[in-house]
């Protein structure tokens, strides 16, 4: 059995060992999540935290 992958729509064999299916991979499977998680959280927020970047000394 086969099924596209939703993200790319790739062919993507429908297996035990296919641990991303129905995606091809992990990553295909991230990108869906991802815009997935953008469309959810679509509210402006605060901008994160930007750590001080001044751990800059070197030995
Ligand atoms: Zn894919």
């Amino acid at each position: 059995m086969k099924v596209k992958c939703p993200t790319c729509g790739k062919s993507v064999v429908w297996t035990p060992e296919q641990r991303w299916r129905p995606f091809c991979s992990e990553r295909c499977k991230l990108i869906d999540l991802g815009e997935w998680a953008a469309e959810r959280h679509a509210i402006p927020g605060e901008p994160a935290p930007v750590p001080d970047a001044r751990d800059d000394e070197r030995d």
